[in-house]
């Protein structure tokens, strides 16, 4: 019975229920610590004492068994690192982020953190180690400053608002009518997309996780939104381990690990350098793309 629960349980599915409906947002958060997932691991996280290194061991996975679609896949990002995950729609991007965050299972090797399998944790654990910034938010109706202290509710609001400046999200939040107490009765859908980002990122900066999972935007903010998040979103990566499903060109040829995915399957991987000297598909994406400053 598990395996036909598993397509209600990966991060995708969880995504596209809360596009259905803006009220269902708060189970975004039910969602990511489900309670009818098996659970195989027992231990918990000691989140002060880790330090966020990350390695793929000769990792497989498929979604339908008979269908290849991770194979073999290794590297290790140290702590503090970013990984840029690239590739088209449907490349397999979701589902790297499904592995590690235990939404699914590897078939094959073993996903380290801290040079622990993650399958002696709890899956909640796991999840908790990670904040998350995705092209679709999730805000909960309540005031400004419960969403930022969403992780923490006794937060102070000397700590709310030190996060609202780390997120460039301060000069938007001073402008609403009752700043930090401003209500969302709407769950955010009041706000424009850029500042339900720049919202969301503030609450990751309250909560001070040691790894991320951000999605950088495509579409839909503007330019000057867009800036400011970009910086919120560099800001946010200095020491922690950072995978990000990258669009940008400089995002990417920064990155520590460039993972380039394109049908389900990694068909490159290592750092702008040396994938330049490759000379294979991440060259030749470069080289059509260098122009508009976008990858795909
Ligand atoms: P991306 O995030 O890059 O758009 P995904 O990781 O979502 O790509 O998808 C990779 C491949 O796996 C696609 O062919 C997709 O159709 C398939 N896939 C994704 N989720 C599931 C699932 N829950 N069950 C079966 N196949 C899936």
């Amino acid at each position: 019975a598990n395996q036909y629960m598993k397509p209600f349980n990966d991060i995708s599915s969880v995504l596209s229920e809360i596009q259905a409906s803006l009220a269902c947002a708060e189970r975004m958060f039910m969602l990511l610590d489900q309670k009818d997932e098996v659970e195989t691991g027992q231990a918990v996280f000691d989140s002060e004492q880790l330090k966020g290194d990350i390695g793929f061991d000769q990792v497989d996975f498929a979604y339908v068994k008979t269908e290849s679609l991770i194979e073999n896949l290794s590297f290790n990002a140290e702590a503090g690192q970013t990984v840029a995950i690239v590739g088209p729609t449907g490349a397999g991007k979701s589902t790297l982020i499904n592995l590690l965050m235990r939404f699914y299972d590897v078939d094959q090797g073993k996903i380290e953190l801290d040079g622990t399998n993650i399958e002696v944790y709890t899956r909640a654990s796991i999840r908790q180690q990670f904040g998350m910034v995705l092209q679709e938010t999730w805000l909960k109706v309540g005031t400004v400053a419960d969403n930022i202290a969403y992780a923490n509710p006794n937060l102070s609001r000397v700590d709310i608002i030190r996060a609202a400046k780390a997120a460039k999200a301060d000069r938007f939040i001073d402008m609403l009518p009752q700043g930090y107490d401003t209500y969302l009765d709407k769950a955010g859908a009041e706000l424009s997309t850029g500042q339900q980002q720049l919202l969301s990122i503030a609450r990751v900066f309250a909560a001070k996780p040691k790894m991320l999972i951000l999605d950088e935007a495509t579409s839909s903010i503007d330019t000057l939104t867009e800036v400011l998040i970009q910086k919120a979103f560099d800001q946010l990566m200095v020491n922690r381990t950072s995978f990000i499903i990258a669009h940008r060109l400089s995002t990417i040829q920064n990155a520590d690990h460039i993972l380039v995915l394109d049908k389900g399957h990694i068909i490159e991987h290592g750092n702008h350098k040396t994938l330049m000297q490759a000379k294979g598909f991440y060259y030749q994406l470069q080289m059509a793309h260098q122009s508009v400053g976008q990858f795909d």
